[in-house]
């Protein structure tokens, strides 16, 4: 049977949340941002947890962490279609884009135990989904289904992915280069951590289609999406 998952990976900020929540829109299908769920993880950890060690060097205790989003716990909640973030059954939506979060996010999704729960949770969640899911992270097509039947890679320039952010924010579309350079060298820094990670590492599975969304309008990328998953995942 065919599993009933897309998989749509790539580096930070290149549109891959709202490119996958309007193609499952679309398709009547649901949506989970498995970033989402590494973030909340995250916020549970700080608020939660002291940190061992000193400088660079803090980290948490990986069993410890795996033991919080359990009892917490952390889950997603599926509402309309889209999986929720929560903590101890508060919506995190909000909370998990703050900046103390985004700054450790990386280094909480490189523990292998907390990649292992944030998997299994995933895979729950497809399935028991009684239609579809996309799924949008870095390690969907290539670790936690190299079986969907469609597999996207994202791309961009590190300047539109900044410039994307910054409007994200609030800010202009055409905004001083400076703070377009400032930003691109924050997200650039997220990516080498996620990309050198040993565990699995952002990267484009073999199969997958490789999307570069420079210049292309979020209309025109979600269509194309969504072409390639009617071809693909007829009925
Ligand atoms: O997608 P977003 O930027 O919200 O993801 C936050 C972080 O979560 C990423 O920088 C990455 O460290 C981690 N992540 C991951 N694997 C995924 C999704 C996110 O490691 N599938």
């Amino acid at each position: 049977m065919t599993l009933r998952v897309i998989a749509i990976d790539g580096p930070a900020a290149s549109g891959k949340s709202s490119t996958a929540g309007l193609v499952a829109r679309r398709l009547g299908w649901a949506h989970l941002d498995s970033g989402a769920l590494y973030r909340a993880v995250t916020l549970a950890v700080l608020d939660n947890l002291r940190e061992q060690g000193a400088g660079s060097g803090t980290s948490w205790p990986p069993q410890q962490i795996v033991a919080l989003a359990e009892d917490l716990p952390v889950r997603l909640v599926l509402v309309d279609d889209i999986y929720r973030p929560e903590v101890a059954g508060v919506d995190v939506a909000q909370a998990i884009r703050s900046e103390r979060v985004t700054q450790r996010v990386s280094a909480v999704a490189a523990i292998p135990e907390v990649r292992h729960w944030v998997n299994v949770q995933q895979r729950e969640a497809v399935l028991s989904h009684p239609r579809g899911v996309v799924v949008d992270g870095r390690d969907i097509g290539t670790v936690v289904f190299p079986d969907a039947p469609l597999k996207v890679f994202l791309t961009a320039s590190p300047e539109e992915r900044a410039r994307r952010r910054l409007a994200e924010r609030g800010g202009s579309r055409t905004p001083d280069p400076i703070e377009v350079g400032r930003e691109a060298d924050v997200l650039a820094a997220r990516d080498r951590a996620d990309s050198t990670r040993r565990v699995a590492p952002l990267k484009a599975a073999a199969d997958a289609v490789v999307l570069d969304t420079t210049r292309l309008g979020l209309e025109e990328q979600v269509g194309q999406v969504v072409a390639l998953a009617r071809e693909r995942l007829p009925g």
